[in-house]
């Protein structure tokens, strides 16, 4: 739903396709690699209560996880 950042209403099915290839999971499975501090993610803004990611259109989860998951350079 939309509380968890989770809703992918609206996107195409390419978006939706892309996002899969990438193997992103709503929770990662490795305890200290997330979006969160993954350097392609973008954190919620004010107009934007979910994160996003640089390589696919749509919501992502602070707890979420992909396999193109990078080391976020400080
Ligand atoms: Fe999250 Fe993967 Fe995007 Fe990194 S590349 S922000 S791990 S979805």
């Amino acid at each position: 739903n939309i509380d968890n950042c989770s809703d992918l209403t609206g996107l195409s099915e390419e978006d939706i396709a892309k996002r899969k290839s990438l193997g992103y999971e709503e929770k990662s499975p490795l305890e200290d690699d997330k979006c969160d501090n993954c350097q392609l993610y973008l954190p919620p803004t004010e107009k934007r209560k979910c994160g996003g990611c640089q390589l696919f259109k749509g919501p992502v989860n602070a707890d979420a996880y992909c396999t193109y998951w990078a080391p976020r350079v400080e």
